[in-house]
C-alpha cells in the first residue's frame, strides 16, 4: 500500500542534465535517490522521473530529467542540517559551481518543503520559491503526494493549471 505522506515530510526536487561519473543523468538520479534512503526514518517515497525542456538556462543547455522524493527526516535533523546533507550528496556526485545562473549540472536537488517549516534566509528558502511556477517539479511532485496537496495556500493541481510549461515526458519505471 502506498505510504501516506503526511505534513512531517520533507520533499526534495532532483534535476540532472549532464552525465556524472556514475553515468547518464537517469543513472546519477537513481543513484541519487538511493542515496537519499539513510537521511530518512521510512523508505523515501519516489516520482518517476520526468524530461523537461531547460526553464530560464543558458541556450543551447541539454534536456533535464527531474524527479520528487519525500523523506520522513530522522530525529532532531533540522531544515538547514537536511540542506547540508543534499549538499553533501551533490558534492559527491560531481556537481561543481561556476557561478552561472542555472548551469548545466550533474544533479542538483532543492530542497522543496521540510514539513511545515518556514525559512526565508539566502541560505534556505523554505517552501521553495520557484517550486509552484515549475511544472517539472508540479507534476513529479503531485504523482506522489497527490493532486490536494497544499503548497503556499493552493493545491498542487491548482498551481498545475495555471502553469504554462509544456508538458514533460515520463521515463519508463
Ligand atoms: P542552486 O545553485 O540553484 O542549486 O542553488 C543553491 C543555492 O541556493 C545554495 O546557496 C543554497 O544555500 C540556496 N538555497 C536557498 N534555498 C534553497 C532550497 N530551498 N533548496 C536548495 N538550495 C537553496
Amino acid at each position: 500500500m502506498r505510504r501516506k505522506l503526511t505534513n512531517g515530510h520533507a520533499f526534495v526536487a532532483l534535476g540532472a542534465n549532464l552525465p556524472s561519473d556514475l553515468g547518464n543523468p537517469e543513472d546519477t538520479l537513481r543513484r541519487a535517490m538511493a542515496a537519499l534512503i539513510p537521511l530518512s526514518k521510512h523508505l523515501p517515497v519516489i516520482s518517476g522521473i520526468y524530461e523537461s525542456e531547460p526553464k530560464d538556462c543558458p541556450p543551447g543547455s541539454p534536456l533535464y530529467l527531474n524527479a520528487v522524493v519525500a523523506l520522513l527526516p530522522l530525529a532532531g535533523e533540522e531544515p538547514l542540517s537536511f540542506l547540508h546533507k543534499l549538499q553533501h550528496i551533490e558534492n559527491v556526485y560531481g556537481r561543481i559551481r561556476t557561478g552561472l545562473v542555472n548551469e548545466a549540472r550533474t544533479l542538483d536537488l532543492d530542497l522543496l518543503a521540510f514539513g511545515d517549516a518556514v525559512s526565508n534566509t539566502t541560505e534556505l528558502t523554505i517552501p521553495h520559491p520557484r517550486a509552484h511556477e515549475r511544472r517539472f517539479v508540479l507534476q513529479p511532485w503531485m504523482e506522489i503526494a497527490g493532486a490536494d496537496w497544499l503548497l503556499a495556500g493552493r493545491t498542487l493541481a491548482q498551481w498545475l493549471m495555471d502553469c504554462q510549461d509544456p508538458p514533460l515526458g515520463r521515463l519508463p519505471d
